[in-house]
């Protein structure tokens, strides 16, 4: 991780008919960083995800390292180093965990390529999962689930992790164990983009925040700027 800018995004902006969902928003992600994407609902924060991810389409320029994502179709941003999860989980709930991630990468443009265990090793290690990797995915509690869903991401060796609300649905405990896991993630030189509403989360593993309001970027800095910033509050407030 160097600290120089991996993840760029110019006058980034989405169009859904004449509803204007994601509106100029320009931000750079530290390569090595965890960025938190936050702000009221129906922001934009799940679309401007969409538009790195290259599941809508954007105007502006989206790149990673000095790569243009922009022509790009979503398996090869995947290629070029993208990895994300959904809101929605959805897993196999038959399949064992192992079988989950092995299923997801089929999806991934590695079909066909040898699954090496090491690798998959390394991922269950890293997320805490390595005595659930038989379990079906039916029996795991929701901390567990999104942690599969992150490993389904994690397999496809992204620089660029994007992640949908990981600690949505979880309880205190369970959104701290995700936290550790996340800064062991980052720890180990993937870079992570969080769309996050548990607040103590963000404030205690990210290292730059950026809040959405209307699709534009109404505030950026640190989590205690965020935080003590009175915009911030009230564009909370309004959304209530
Ligand atoms: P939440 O926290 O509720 O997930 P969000 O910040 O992720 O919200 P988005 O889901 O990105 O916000 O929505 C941004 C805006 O775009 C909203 O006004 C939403 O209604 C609109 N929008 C999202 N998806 C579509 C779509 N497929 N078609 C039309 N409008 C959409």
């Amino acid at each position: 991780s160097t600290g120089e800018p991996l993840l760029g995004l110019r006058d980034v902006t989405v169009r859904y008919g004449g509803v204007v969902a994601v509106d100029n928003v320009t931000f750079d992600v530290p390569d090595g960083a965890i960025v938190g994407l936050i702000g009221p609902n129906g922001a934009g924060k799940t679309t401007l995800i969409d538009a790195i991810s290259g599941s809508v389409s954007a105007e502006g320029a989206i790149t990673i390292g000095n790569e243009s994502l922009a022509n790009k179709k979503t398996h090869e941003r995947i290629h070029a180093g993208l990895g994300r999860t959904f809101q929605a989980i959805e897993l196999y709930e038959d399949l064992s965990v192992r079988e989950n991630v092995v299923v997801g990468l089929s999806g991934r443009g590695r079909a066909g390529a040898a699954f090496d265990e090491a690798e998959f090793d390394e991922i269950f290690d890293l997320l805490g999962l390595a005595h659930a990797r038989e379990r079906p995915a039916g029996e795991l509690s929701q901390g567990q689930r999104q942690l599969v869903s992150i490993a389904r991401a994690m397999a496809g060796k992204p620089r660029v992790l994007l992640l949908d609300e990981p600690a949505a649905g979880l309880d205190t405990t369970e959104s701290h164990w995700l936290g550790d896991r996340l800064l062991a993630i980052r720890d180990s030189g993937v870079t992570i983009v969080l769309i996050e509403h548990d607040m103590s989360l963000v404030l205690r593993i990210c290292d730059h925040v950026q809040v959405l309001d209307f699709g534009r970027i109404l505030a950026s800095g640190t989590p205690e700027e965020i935080r003590d910033d009175p915009k911030v509050a009230e564009a909370y407030l309004g959304s209530m």
